[in-house]
């Protein structure tokens, strides 16, 4: 199941549109300006005609909303706090109102407070939002997707044990109303960056460096991701290279098989057989390559290349 994140300019339905034109499976769109805290209401028949494109393409279970970069549930600013856990409602009920399973978000940042902390109050807004019903839509439950991050100053996220203890701390605020709506999503470039070693110790381009130990490097991480985060919980796999180095913490992303993560990462990925259902975006550079194709094409076309062996 392969996707791009897709622009949505001139209506919501537009990105399914450019998804099938490129080859996807799936997509990843903002269901607001990701740039903004003021978001005009979904129109019905920007919705209506999302839906319907949907049901045309058999896609109901399975695309993904981005959740704006604004958004920061870990803030110990109160004034910022409550804006983010009003903005987590918003994002939550826009998945639903478009039957979108799944909503990702980064962690955020505690901006100093410590990591303890920063997961409280992300467990405080996300209860609430759940308290409140935010993403519900009759028996259509929106799950939550924690992201990990490449970890730049106080930015949460960075090891899976975070990711684990902000889950946690939603858990217990939520009191089972949580419920099972909160998983992860996993963002290749974010881990390398962060310092998890999805090649096996040498860089992609350098001499030695070999598909097979490649691909052990990455069946490692997503082992270890298995034992502290669960794999059962993974929802979404965000596939980028990254231009940084390994443990860089720079999020910088670049097309498969051009940066520091390297093409047997990916091909364990798409691989492994735990990985069958879980949607995979390409969130890479958008302008076409020097032959003038759309790069969307040419990194869907190294999944698939990767996915047949
Ligand atoms: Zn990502
Ligand atoms: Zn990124």
């Amino acid at each position: 199941m392969f996707g791009s994140h897709l622009s949505v300019a001139g209506g919501m339905v537009n990105a399914l549109t450019s998804a099938t034109e490129l080859g996807f499976d799936t997509v990843q769109v903002f269901t607001k300006n990701q740039r903004q805290w003021k978001a005009p209401a979904l129109k019905d028949s920007e919705a209506r005609e999302w839906l319907s494109g949907l049901k045309d393409r058999g896609w109901e279970r399975r695309t993904v909303s981005h959740a704006t970069y604004l958004m920061n549930c870990a803030s110990p600013d109160a004034d910022l706090f409550k804006k983010s856990a009003a903005m987590l409602i918003e994002e939550l009920n826009r998945c639903a109102a478009l039957s979108i399973p799944f909503l990702v978000a980064h962690p955020g940042s505690h901006l100093g407070e410590g990591v303890e902390k920063g997961a409280a109050r992300i467990g405080k807004a996300a209860a609430e939002a759940f308290r409140k019903g935010a993403g519900v839509a009759g028996a259509f439950r929106v799950t939550l997707c924690l992201e990990n991050t490449a970890g730049g100053g106080a930015t949460m996220g960075r090891t899976f044990e975070e990711l684990a203890l902000v889950k946690q701390a939603i858990d217990d605020a939520s009191q089972g109303d949580a419920d099972g709506r909160v998983g992860f999503c996993v963002d290749t470039c974010h881990a390398l960056a962060a310092g998890y070693d999805l090649r096996g110790g040498t860089p992609p381009k350098a001499a030695g460096a070999g598909r097979a130990r490649q691909r052990e490097a990455c069946r490692a991480v997503l082992n270890e991701f298995d034992r502290v985060c669960g794999l059962g919980l993974l929802r979404v796999l965000h596939l980028n290279d990254s231009k940084g180095a390994l443990g860089s913490r720079l999020d910088r992303h670049t097309h498969l098989g051009m940066g520091e993560v390297g093409l047997g990462a990916f091909q364990e990925i798409v691989s492994d057989a735990r990985l069958r259902d879980v949607p995979m975006i390409l969130e890479t550079p958008k302008e076409d390559d020097e032959k003038g194709r759309a790069w969307d094409t040419v990194n869907l076309g190294v999944l698939r290349r990767l996915a047949k062996g």
